[in-house]
């Protein structure tokens, strides 16, 4: 009985424990922050482009929101406009940019570690013509620039850096890139989205012409970012409307959003302050690593050049998706750098422009700590590490694509659930005997997954499903096994057997509560 109850606590223990290291992904809400927006939402819904009394509140809040985020990056309120998100802020620059000021210029040049918010934008400008360069990173994915005065020429209108990088922490010498753009007459747009909060940012003085902003990365809400654009630099709007944000940005400005920005700028010196304590967690959390696994491979750079919370670790020999999804079942969260919960799982475009190989990437995991997290905070998710890698925890079986046989397939005893994301069931045909749900939402289908079944569990490319198999077993499923490298391993490797059966007797699970109902 005193052992059960134990056992019990253990449990309880282990799922009340919540260690959030994945700030990079975004971070929880400032508590003043949320004062100041609930402030907001409660008593100031007046349009700020009205003219009446509670729009000219409206107005004024917007303003001094302005002043407080031009305040954190040192520029001038004028240069700041309010957008929906950083992704938004990227887009307007380089698509107006590319359109409207480039008489005789054609080229673009950025880096190959940027934010698909920024790659995929290059990536669409180049199927309009526009010349898109690369210049390539060190083995720490610092910009080579003395390759970038290689490739700058005359037909150089911009070049496009990231200031800091979100998967390695790694910053680029922002100072000197806008130097050498300067020099050829080239302008300058920065992604300053995870610097901010993090190290201090002075956007006149380094002389760049564009930089982008993102609140939620610095305890801030989500859905608003900025833009800041220096006096003079050619600007165009990308969303036509309304006269607001000076006639550079319509739509009716999300106030209460805004002002949360504003409150999360205010609070960025003390964010700074906070960055000594942080790196030392940094660092306790490489000691614990290191320890735990001698082999294991630091990618970020020394500390000098990076970010003091992020570190980016690869583990040799240890799945990402496994170790992440385990860490995700003791109430750890991490991120594995590439997009697994979208499907894709893609090595992480960043590591492999560092000339780190595709296996290793997909044994890398990035740590981004918080203003919260605590020494505590580490010694726990290390621990959890330490114990996954040293075989001590409870576990998810793996099948190889090659061991996913017609036994197995037309066993009675398998359940087979397909957690793929709609658009991959819309270009491939899934296992035979699959049970399709909603693959964020399994939860909802708990009661029509049999207990007595071993349940094969499956997705695009083997990440997801992990994260799915674990949860199965926290809910107390016993026999659960994770189609490692997923449905586009097995295609490739058992092309035979996918051509005999993909979409045989695919059945479609209703949610719980609506299941029986038609
Ligand atoms: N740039 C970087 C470096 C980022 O990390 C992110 C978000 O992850 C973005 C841009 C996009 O920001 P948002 O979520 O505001 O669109």
């Amino acid at each position: 009985m005193e052992l059960q109850k134990l056992e019990f606590l253990k449990h309880l223990v282990r799922f009340n424990r919540h260690v959030y290291l994945d700030h990079n992904a975004t971070t929880p809400m400032s508590p003043y922050v949320r004062r100041k927006m609930t402030r907001v939402m409660e008593r100031h819904y007046g349009n700020p482009s009205s003219l009446y009394g509670i729009a000219r509140k409206s107005a004024e809040l917007l303003e001094r929101a302005r002043r407080q985020v031009a305040d954190a990056i040192h520029a001038a309120p004028d240069e700041i406009y309010f957008t929906s998100c950083a992704t938004e802020s990227n887009n307007a620059v380089l698509q107006s940019v590319s359109a409207h000021f480039t008489p005789g210029r054609n080229k673009i040049i950025s880096t190959p570690i940027e934010h698909p918010s920024v790659l995929n934008t290059l990536a669409h400008l180049e199927a309009q013509g526009v010349i898109v360069e690369y210049c390539p990173v060190d083995d720490k994915g610092r910009l080579l620039l003395d390759e970038l005065e290689q490739r700058i020429d005359a037909d150089t209108f911009m070049v496009c850096c990231i200031l800091a990088n979100n998967e390695t922490g790694v910053i680029q010498d922002i100072r000197a890139v806008a130097e050498i753009a300067r020099q050829h007459g080239a302008l300058v747009l920065t992604d300053c989205v995870q610097a901010l909060g993090k190290i201090p940012i002075d956007a006149h003085e380094w002389g760049v012409d564009y930089a982008t902003f993102s609140a939620h990365k610095l305890y801030g809400p989500k859905g608003v970012g900025a833009l800041y654009v220096k006096h003079g630099s050619p600007f165009a709007p990308l969303l036509h409307g309304g006269h607001q944000e000076s006639g550079q940005r319509a739509g009716t400005e999300g106030l209460h959003n805004i002002v949360g920005f504003g409150a999360a700028c205010q609070e960025v010196n003390a964010l700074l302050a906070d960055a000594g304590e942080t790196r030392a967690l940094r660092r306790l959390l490489i000691r614990r690593l290191q320890s735990i696994k001698p082999d294991c491979i630091i990618n970020s750079p020394e500390e000098a050049a990076c970010l003091p919370n992020t570190l980016s670790v690869t583990f040799p020999g240890v799945e990402n998706a496994e170790l992440m999804a385990m860490l995700d079942y003791y109430g750890v969260a991490v991120s594995a750098g590439s997009a697994c919960s979208t499907g894709e799982d893609a090595p992480s475009h960043v590591l492999k422009a560092m000339g780190i190989s595709d296996q290793a990437a997909r044994q890398t995991i990035r740590f981004s700590l918080g203003r919260d997290t605590s020494a505590a905070d580490i010694r726990y998710a290390a621990k959890v590490i330490r114990d996954f890698i040293a075989g001590r925890m409870p576990f998810v079986h793996m099948m190889t694509p090659a061991q996913l046989n017609e036994t197995i397939l037309f066993d009675e005893r398998t359940f087979i659930l397909d957690v793929r994301p709609p658009d991959d069931r819309k270009r491939y045909k899934g296992l035979p005997n699959s049970h399709e749900v909603a693959p964020l939402h399994v939860e909802n289908y708990l009661k029509q997954i049999p207990r007595d079944k071993r349940i094969l569990v499956y997705c695009p490319g083997g990440g997801l499903s992990v994260m799915v198999s674990y949860y199965l077993k926290a809910k107390g499923f016993t026999r659960v096994i994770n189609l490692r490298g997923g449905l586009d391993g097995w295609r490739e490797r058992r092309g035979d057997l996918y051509q005999k059966y993909a979409g045989q007797n695919v059945r479609v699970l209703q949610p719980d509560e609506t299941a029986g109902v038609r």
